[in-house]
């Protein structure tokens, strides 16, 4: 099958979370089962693009309103991420270092929408599938149904749409409607909800399929979707949950160029250099249990509660565990959790940022990965931290209650709690530094998790089954 994955991220092009490392994978691992999967995203200013060599594959012009635009799509040349890259350039709106976070962001994804229907207008055959991921590619199924000039020829091509985050949906008031192309008002239904333009309300209304990066998270869609609960009632026939893979290849702990020593389950002597390693550079005690958190410091993450939860246990539990955390967001959370650091100094560092090497030595060095959050379509952190033998603390919700289960369970790896409250995690941490100094089960629990298998390959067989059907 051709498919032409749409998104606003793709590692190692550009990332800002789990999305960025899904179009990054999912694609390469489609191929390698035989499909002709492809990548278009924005032309994003990143490291990716000035290193590696390019050639113009479509120059076109789009009309944005009253404006006409120019815009550029370019191919990298080696296919050297196991799929064909291509990248939309389009005069002022993507000349941007980050993916997201721009007053125009709404107008910059719209633009590129149009210009992907254009491009492909101009193709002398259809892809099989258009696969759009998050609401910064919501509406390009409307445009392809309902747009005049693109209808005739892109109608017929099935789209699905994959919820990554159901947070955010790209809201905008209706306004904005004419800066996409004459379209037929009619169906003006299928593009709003709530009397505004909602690019995932429309996505769901507009795709063949939906589906969400896990099964549970999929049902709680329906009970809590930032309004959009009745919709995934009313079209629950075409939505699946497919839970996410890992990069194995990416994420090996015996091969990972980010990490200084390579360990494997049958192998785990490095995993206690890399911790060294870890803490002689914040100045942690090394002899203590290493806890982690890495992520966006945001409510969904459950980061507001992050700096009293740690607070209390470092007063209750002085000089048994020791925090390493890295994340950036919310100014105040962010705030917060730098200025444990002098109040701790030795038990506690907090590294404020995105750091990409960081992250990998840290899964590769903690015993333990703290995951309270609120809400997780898949989470992706837990199954690293469990790849590099780190066990994970996570709260039962979405993804991480379909791929953790609890120590005191039959057979269980991880540490579960219910709630995202700091007593909690408190507690949880507690039951962290026991197992800690259990060291048969904790190696057990390591052998363990490492065994399981997250790889793409089962995944993309679910996808096939959905773009077969
Ligand atoms: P989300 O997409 O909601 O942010 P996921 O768990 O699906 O969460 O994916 C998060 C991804 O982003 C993981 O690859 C994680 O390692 C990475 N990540 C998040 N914050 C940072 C950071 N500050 N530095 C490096 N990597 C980060």
């Amino acid at each position: 099958m051709e498919i032409l994955h749409v998104s606003a991220e793709c590692y190692p092009v550009a990332k800002a979370g789990g999305l960025g490392d899904v179009v990054g994978a999912l694609p390469k691992y489609q191929n390698k089962a035989g499909n002709n999967a492809k990548v278009v995203m924005p032309m994003h200013r990143t490291p990716f693009l000035y290193n590696n060599e390019f050639v113009v594959d479509y120059k076109g012009t789009i009309q944005f309103g009253p404006s006409q635009l120019n815009f550029t799509i370019i191919k990298e040349k080696t296919n050297k991420l196991g799929f064909d890259l291509y990248l939309v350039d389009i005069n002022g709106l993507t000349d941007r270092t980050k993916v997201y976070g721009y007053s125009d962001d709404s107008d910059r994804f719209i633009a590129f929408q149009i210009a992907i229907a254009t491009w492909l207008n101009s193709w002398e055959h259809n892809p099989d599938i258009v696969h759009c991921h998050d609401h910064h590619t919501g509406l390009l199924p409307f445009m392809m149904k309902y747009c005049y000039a693109f209808q005739n020829k892109l109608q017929s091509i099935k789209t699905i749409f994959t919820i990554h985050n159901g947070e955010y949906q790209g809201w905008m008031d209706f306004s904005k409607s004419i800066l996409i192309p004459h379209w037929d008002e009619w169906k003006r239904g299928q593009m709003e909800w709530a009397d505004k333009i909602n690019p995932m309300a429309s996505a769901i209304k507009c795709c063949n399929s939906v589906t969400t990066v896990s099964n549970s998270y999929l049902g709680e869609l329906k009970h809590s979707c930032n309004g959009l609960e009745p919709l995934f009632e009313y079209e629950k026939g075409k939505c699946f949950g497919i839970l996410n893979g890992i990069d194995n290849e990416v994420w090996d702990p015996s091969t990972d160029p980010r990490i200084n020593h390579h360990f494997s389950a049958a192998k785990m002597e490095g995993k206690a250099f890399n911790k060294k390693e870890l803490c002689q550079k914040f100045g942690l005690a090394e002899n203590l249990p290493l806890i982690i958190f890495i992520g966006r410091l945001v409510g969904e993450k459950a980061a507001d509660i992050l700096p009293d939860a740690i607070l209390t246990t470092l007063y209750n539990q002085f000089g048994k565990q020791n925090f390493l955390i890295l994340g950036s967001g919310d100014p105040t959370v962010e705030w917060k959790l730098t200025e444990i650091n002098n109040q701790f100094k030795g038990y506690y560092h907090c590294e404020l940022g995105y750091n990409e090497n960081l992250a990998h030595k840290m899964y590769a060095g903690a015993d333990f990965l703290l995951m309270p959050s609120r809400v997780e379509p898949c989470g992706l952190n837990q199954m690293y931290a469990m790849r590099y033998g780190t066990v994970p603390m996570v709260r039962s919700t979405g993804g991480l209650q379909d791929t953790v289960t609890d120590m005191g369970d039959w057979e269980g790896f991880g540490i579960r709690f219910n709630n995202a409250t700091v007593s909690d995690i408190h507690y949880s941490i507690g039951r962290a530094v026991s197992v800690y100094n259990d060291k048969t089960h904790l190696n057990w629990m390591r052998q363990h998790m490492m065994s399981i298998d997250h790889s793409w390959e089962t995944t993309v067989d679910d996808y096939q089954r959905i773009y077969e059907r």
